[in-house]
């Protein structure tokens, strides 16, 4: 790809993505395969005002040797050095980066049970320092086309077509035309005023249908609010968390979820793919699941912890969206996610609900936003899904007919 597309691509993520202040230390996670747009990153950042970027390198093939000959107690032990980079995170509140292209298979055969051990483990002593940075930071995630990713994409073209390939298509899906910028903005126009829409509707629940067999009903939070593009910080930044993002998206409340929900995309979660998967809620619980491939690992995921469970996110993307017209599986969430309509498993986010700058963690959980060390998004969208709201003056409104807006 040219350079200087990969450095409008950059400077989209430096400015638009994270939204860097000047003075503001950034923080950059990308896979070992990515030196050169990195370096083109680093640059753009520290144009856009960065006082410090730091690259944290992540190379997948080392995380599976880690897990194999590490035991389970130097797994789930955090040394103070990782401790003392979560208390800089706290103090310095860094913007933080992160790119996405690892191979979507990458993890297989990994030792799942130490894995989840040393997540809960490491996720518990580093809790404290994640509630306290939460909202308050900016934060992006984006791709990059790393090449077995994108060889599994494009199986017929040679490594180097492929990852070329790949990137024609992040950077259309990503707007990097002419103006980025610009087209960020009017994008970002677009989802709030869809999301205003459904904000003045007072929505106490929606309804799904599909003829796959969905048919469930989710309860929504008095002050939960849909989000879409970008999003305001606690330290008043405007910053968007993802690129591409198509979604209007909103935090269920806890506990009120009932019915049976089909996926229609493969989940990958850890590195491996969960297939033509069911979940039955009840109580808002996640209390049956099916899958036709690795149904174990879907088990595994919803008891990572209390609230893996339980709903984080209602997203609603027309199967229409310009991800799904590509016609692509990426099998990566950050694309698929923007496929279709979904929901998410585990955290919600708080910053869904009104004026959640005044609440304290605690009473943002106690309202109904879902606690978890996971958020993982799955997708329920068909081209016959309908989603009814049912209003708190008890009006039923049409959200969605055929798989998209039906307003
Ligand atoms: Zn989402
Ligand atoms: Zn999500």
């Amino acid at each position: 790809m040219k350079k200087t597309v990969l450095r409008k691509y950059a400077a989209l993520i430096a400015r638009c993505g994270v939204n860097i202040q000047k003075g503001q230390d950034v923080l950059i996670r990308a896979e070992l395969d990515q030196p050169e747009f990195v370096a083109i990153l680093v640059d753009e950042c520290y144009k856009a005002g960065a006082r410090k970027v730091i690259v944290d390198w992540t190379h997948q093939p080392l995380e599976k040797l880690h897990v194999r000959h590490r035991s389970v107690k130097a797994l789930c032990t955090v040394e103070d050095f990782e401790v003392a980079k979560f208390r800089y995170y706290e103090e310095k509140l860094p913007c933080r980066i992160v790119l996405v292209s690892e191979d979507p298979d990458g993890l297989n055969g990994i030792n799942r049970g130490k894995m989840q051990k040393m997540q809960q483990a490491r996720h518990s002593v580093l809790k404290p320092y994640l509630d306290a940075i939460e909202g308050k930071h900016q934060w992006c995630v984006a791709a990059v086309p790393g090449a077995v990713w994108a060889k599994k994409l494009f199986p017929e073209l040679t490594r180097r077509q492929a990852v070329e390939r790949l990137w024609e298509v992040i950077l259309k899906i990503a707007r990097v035309d002419d103006d980025p910028i610009a087209a960020w903005e009017a994008h970002n126009t677009d989802l709030k005023s869809r999301c205003d829409y459904l904000n003045s509707l007072g929505i106490r629940e929606l309804i799904y249908h599909a003829s796959n067999g969905t048919d469930l009903r989710v309860g929504m939070m008095e002050q939960g609010r849909f989000c879409g593009g970008g999003e305001t910080s606690l330290k008043g930044v405007y910053f968007n968390p993802n690129i591409p993002t198509e979604e209007c998206f909103v935090t269920p409340m806890r506990g009120e979820a009932e019915g049976i929900v089909y996926s229609t995309k493969p989940l990958s979660y850890q590195g491996q793919l969960i297939e033509n998967f069911s979940i039955r809620f009840e109580g808002g619980r996640a209390v049956e699941v099916h899958a036709e491939k690795n149904e174990e690992l879907l088990r595994t995921m919803i008891s990572m912890d209390e609230g893996a469970a339980y709903l984080g996110e209602c997203a609603l993307v027309p199967f229409t969206s310009p991800i799904n017209e590509s016609g692509i599986l990426f099998y990566n969430t950050l694309f698929d996610e923007n496929a279709c309509c979904h929901l998410a498993l585990g955290m919600g986010y708080i910053d869904t609900v009104q004026d959640y700058g005044s609440y304290s963690l605690e009473e943002l959980r106690k309202m109904g936003v879902n606690d978890s060390m996971i958020h993982e998004d799955f997708m329920i969208g068909t081209n016959d899904l309908s989603i009814d709201a049912r209003c708190a003056d008890g009006k039923v409104v049409p959200i969605f007919r055929d798989g998209t807006w039906a307003f």
